[in-house]
């Protein structure tokens, strides 16, 4: 009497998976209103709300390396790789950031820690604004 050969189902594909997949950018996204908000109730570079609000920057990129989330393009552009300050207006309308532009390149001038970025300009560069 031989078996009978029936082969088994496939198990479903649910190794190594996250138990909850949108975890990592829930708290991405928490953090980085957080920061903002903390950002925007500053009134300079090393008071408590913009100290906080780079405290939260900093845990959003801890969060970001160990679950090797990419972030979104606007966010990654939107602070200090260096100091963490998130380039929008504090409550004295400081913006903490300076921006130079001349023939080809962009200078990008972090004023909380004088870090800079320079960038090749492209003179056919469109924005989203005005690509529609
Ligand atoms: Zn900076």
């Amino acid at each position: 009497m031989g078996r009978s050969g029936k082969p088994k189902p496939p198990k479903p594909q649910s190794i190594n998976q996250h138990p909850k997949p949108n975890e990592t950018s829930l708290r991405i996204s928490f953090l980085q209103q957080a920061a903002k908000l903390m950002a925007e109730k500053s009134h300079s570079k090393n008071d408590t709300p913009s100290l906080l609000s780079k405290l939260y920057m900093e845990e959003l990129n801890e969060v970001r390396n160990i679950q090797q989330t990419l972030l979104s393009k606007d966010l990654r552009r939107s602070y200090c790789r260096y100091c963490n300050r998130i380039w929008i207006p504090d409550q004295s309308g400081e913006n903490g950031i300076d921006v130079k532009i001349t023939k080809d390149r962009i200078y990008r001038k972090c004023k909380d820690c004088n870090s800079m970025a320079s960038f090749v300009r492209n003179p056919k560069y469109q924005s989203r604004n005005e690509k529609a």
